[in-house]
């Protein structure tokens, strides 16, 4: 595919994620993300969230030498995403699974951990997956600001659901800076708020 071509179909990923209301990783996110792995020399990547398969064709295309296994519970995002995959001829290096990432068992270490799903689950997913982690990895949260709500007065935010989620982001924040095995740097001034953490020695 020419290059041309390439920001023309990644600009109709983004135009379907808008249209159908998925929430893509913004652009500095994915700036942010993708020059993490050109600098770090990331190869393998298991990202919890695939949703149409944005952030996964992106990093794919950081880097020709990074894999990415990435799981979806959405039926309709997760064909979505292979379908895109497809159009970018990255089923070689993107393997889809299509799962709820905390009923499934994966196989195999990682040099970075991306987790993008439900976000009131942060704490399962970190607990679960730590163990996939490499030596030397990487895990990357996103949203850690889930659109600046998390920064608000929680008198603020009228529905329960959404105060729910923001407390849950808030122990997961706490869970992360309390870690004694992990250590975490928070950026939240880039893209939605993302977290890097690593373990420590
Ligand atoms: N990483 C994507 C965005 C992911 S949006 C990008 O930036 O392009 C979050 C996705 O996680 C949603 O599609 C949702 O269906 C999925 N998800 C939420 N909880 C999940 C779980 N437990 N297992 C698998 N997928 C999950
Ligand atoms: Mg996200």
């Amino acid at each position: 595919m020419v290059s041309n071509h390439i920001y023309s179909e990644i600009r109709k990923i983004k135009e379907y994620a808008v249209d159908n209301n998925i929430p893509i990783m913004v652009d500095d996110g994915i700036d942010f993300l993708t020059t993490f792995i050109i600098k770090n020399q990331i190869e393998n990547v298991l990202e919890i969230g695939t949703a149409i398969g944005y952030s996964a064709i992106m990093m794919a295309l950081a880097n020709p030498n990074v894999k990415i296994t990435s799981i979806e519970r959405d039926e309709k995002r997760y064909m979505e995403a292979v379908k895109n995959i497809k159009l970018f001829n990255l089923e070689d290096r993107i393997t889809l699974i299509y799962n709820d990432a905390l009923n499934i068992k994966i196989e195999g270490q990682f040099d970075l951990i991306f987790i993008d799903a439900a976000k009131g689950k942060n704490i399962h997913f970190f607990e679960k997956y730590k163990t996939n982690l490499a030596k030397n990895g990487f895990i990357i949260t996103d949203n850690m600001k889930f659109h600046g709500y998390v920064d608000k007065d929680e008198n603020e935010i009228k529905s329960k659901n959404l105060r729910g989620l923001v407390r849950k982001i808030k122990d997961y924040q706490k869970f992360l800076e309390e870690n004694k095995e992990y250590k975490t740097m928070f950026y939240n001034n880039i893209g939605d708020g993302i977290a890097v953490t690593t373990k420590n020695d």
